[in-house]
Order: C-alpha cells, then structure tokens, then sequence
C-alpha cells in the first residue's frame, strides 16, 4: 500500500493507543494487514521481476515519501502532546517498506548480503497478493476513512 496511508494509520494508532508496547507491535501489524488488502501498484508481466529500481517506482515513491513526512510533521504540529506516540505509530506503520531501502540504493545483491534479508522481502512481496492499478480505489477509501478519523481527533 502507499507509504501515506500506512502514516495515516500509524498516526491515529499514535493517537488512540497509550502504552507504547502495544503501540509498536499493532503498527507493524496494521502495515501487514494493510498490504493483504487489495492495493496499488503498477500493471507489469507476472514474468518481469520487480527491481524496486524502476522510474516510475521511483518517482511515485518519492512523491509518496514526502507527502508521508508531511503528514507525520502535521500531526506532531497538530496534536504536539502526542507526538512521541505518533512517531512511534508511524515509524511502526511503515517499517516494513523502508526494509526497500537498501535495496533502492544498492541494488539487489544486498539482498545476498545480509541473512535473513531475501526471505523477509519475499514474504512482503509475498503477502502483497493483488498489487494493480484498481486496487487506487482501496487506497482512496482507506485514506478518506483515517482522514476522517483523524479529523475526529482533532483537539
Ligand atoms: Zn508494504
């Protein structure tokens, strides 16, 4: 799913759980929860690997990445009594994508490098079983449903 609607998440499980050690494991989770769901991604051949290197990856990525910083920082402006909550929420939300990172900067051959790092982005790969353009219209309705949850939180 796009890395703003796991923030989004993460920010109201921020906002609506208070001992952190229940928050961190419920934001991960949210994240594998979210992503079993039908979501976005780009149409490509079954036969294609995905580098996570390609333009359009990339370009999205990025767009998603800053609208996702921009959400965080809101929401630490917004609710500035929380924000140790949100960021714990957030980071917890959108850990597993940012295991791509590595993968983005160096290349696949990192995957061979560290133990334990290919059968974990094969099992979030895996679990990601429909990941095609109309799956955009999942990803609308789940961002409309936290803004307006979040706007529920407003002080
Ligand atoms: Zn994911």
């Amino acid at each position: 799913m796009l890395l703003t609607n796991h923030v989004l998440t993460g920010t109201l499980l921020g906002l609506t759980i208070d001992n952190p050690v229940v928050l961190a494991p419920t934001a991960v989770a949210s994240h594998l929860a979210l992503d079993m769901t039908p979501h976005f991604g780009f149409d490509r051949p079954p036969s294609i690997e995905p580098t996570f290197r390609e333009p359009a990856f990339i370009i999205l990525g990025s767009l998603d990445f800053a609208a996702s910083l921009a959400a965080t920082l809101g929401a630490c402006l917004i609710w500035p009594h929380r924000a140790g909550h949100i960021l714990i929420g957030v980071v917890g939300a959108a850990l597993p994508d940012l295991t791509y990172i590595p993968i983005i900067v160096f290349s696949k051959r990192i995957l061979k490098l560290i133990p334990g790092y290919q059968a974990m982005i094969d099992f979030l790969v895996r679990i990601q079983w429909y990941e095609k353009p109309p799956g955009l219209i999942t990803e609308i309705i789940w961002a409309g449903l936290m803004l307006w949850l979040l706007s529920r939180q407003l002080p």
